[in-house]
């Protein structure tokens, strides 16, 4: 099957570009979505084919990502710089569920990616397109995670990485990866929302291609979550997808596949999209509430470091996702990220704090009852349990009070015994 032809088009005044073309905004100053004509697609067919690469051993389509290629980018293969992404697993909730109360959810980890985040599946779509364009350097601003997997795959590419962290806390675990896989990491004086405006104007100056979530082509590679997910479920639609919202590329992408696949008669029903924010971090869910006009959040603050951000990129391509699946934006406080952590954790599962928004945002919503107990939902997990080790010990000894506010309310205390059967006995009280 021919892919169909991709163009840029501005979400705001509807400009078409193209695809070739450097740039990543418009003239206006709107975001750009990667467009294609789908009426002479067959949908059927497609499908059919998706299925039939399922499960192949080697080569580009053995990827979760590229399997779906005709969505996701037209490019040659050798062009093409992947790790075989994807491919992650959709778990039973198990013992997180029957906490939430709900019979009948689903965790898609993204955790199991490469670099240990769904910013894989992105940034394999955006390093091809970058190797399309001929860029030798590669950007951006990152909390962690984006950072991490597009070290991985300049290195991968054989292209130079050059990182904008936030000064104070980043997940250890992230910037252990950021510097392993050999990325140019600046540690700027400021927050997350300083180091996007500075790359921004760094890319434009040095000549180095920006690889934030503002790039369209990551958004493209991101729709294969739920692309893959569905295909997991032999393409029967659930009812909800529950998702945490940062800096709202994920869920644009997840509204996105969605639309297309509609388009396509892939999918008939529509499932509802619910973001997830965090109390500290929310202009998304102030926004969808109040139906107020987007404000950033100047100081924004959450444990969870992934979704740490205040003045999102994505948010009308995320606003649009969740009016036209008719969804919901919801926030949870740190206690209801941890404690929900706390239980994804135990049940087996495990994520990193941001993911967890996932859990605590489907128990929120069933609670209030906008989730009914028998009602199908996919949570997305974002990134790895190993991640972010310091939230999971702080949590487990009961230490995030003071800096975080968080009680260890489930909390699986350590215990130092001597070394004797008796104290053993002892501990396990048998
Ligand atoms: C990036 C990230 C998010 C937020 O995704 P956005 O697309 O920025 O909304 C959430 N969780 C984890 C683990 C992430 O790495
Ligand atoms: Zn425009």
């Amino acid at each position: 099957m021919k892919s169909p032809e991709m163009y840029l088009e501005c979400v705001s005044c509807g400009k078409t570009y193209d695809p070739w073309d450097l740039r990543y905004k418009c003239d206006c100053g709107g975001i750009l979505d990667v467009k294609r004509d789908l009426s002479k697609i067959d949908g059927e067919e497609l499908r059919k084919l998706w299925d039939s690469r399922w499960g192949l051993k080697r080569g580009v389509e053995s990827s979760g990502v590229w399997r779906y290629r005709e969505l996701i980018l037209s490019v040659p293969d050798e062009m093409i710089v992947t790790r075989q992404e994807g491919n992650t697993r959709l778990y039973p909730a198990g013992s997180a569920g029957k906490w939430a109360g709900l019979s009948d959810l689903w965790f898609k980890h993204e955790g199991e990616n490469p670099t240990g985040s769904f910013k894989d599946r992105g940034m394999t779509c955006g390093a091809s397109a970058a190797r399309r364009l001929g860029a030798k350097s590669v950007a951006c601003a990152s909390t962690g995670n984006t950072s991490a997997s597009m070290a991985s795959y300049a290195a991968v590419a054989g292209m130079r990485a050059v990182i904008f962290i936030p000064e104070g806390k980043i997940a250890y675990g992230k910037l252990a990866q950021a510097l392993a896989y050999n990325g140019r990491t600046l540690q700027i004086q400021g927050n997350f929302d300083d180091a996007m405006a500075l790359v921004q104007d760094v890319c434009r100056e040095l000549n180095i291609y920006l690889l934030n979530s503002i790039n369209p082509y990551r958004i493209e590679g991101q729709k294969a979550i739920c692309i893959e997910t569905l295909q997991q479920l032999d393409w029967q639609v659930p009812d909800w997808f529950v998702i945490p919202g940062g800096n709202l590329g994920n869920n644009s992408a997840l509204g996105k596949a969605l639309m297309e696949l509609h388009e396509l008669g892939i999918i008939t029903k529509i499932p509802r999209i619910a973001v997830i924010q965090a109390e500290g971090a929310n202009p998304l869910y102030t926004m969808w509430k109040n139906h107020t006009e987007f404000k950033p959040v100047r100081n924004p603050e959450t444990i969870a470091t992934a979704i740490k951000i205040g003045n999102p990129v994505s948010w009308p391509k995320s606003m649009r996702a969740v009016t036209w699946s008719n969804g919901v934006v919801e926030q949870v406080t740190e206690q209801e990220i941890m404690d929900a952590k706390a239980k994804l954790d135990a049940a087996g599962i495990g994520a990193e704090p941001a993911s967890c928004c996932s859990l605590a945002g489907a128990k929120k919503l069933r609670d209030s009852g906008v989730i009914g107990p028998d009602e199908k939902v996919v949570g997305i997990l974002t990134g790895n349990i190993l991640k972010d080790p310091d939230a999971v010990v702080g949590y487990h000894q009961d230490t995030l009070m003071d800096h975080y506010g968080i009680r260890g309310t489930f909390a699986n205390k350590p215990v130092v015994i001597p070394a004797t059967l008796d104290a053993v006995r002892k501990a396990l009280g048998d």
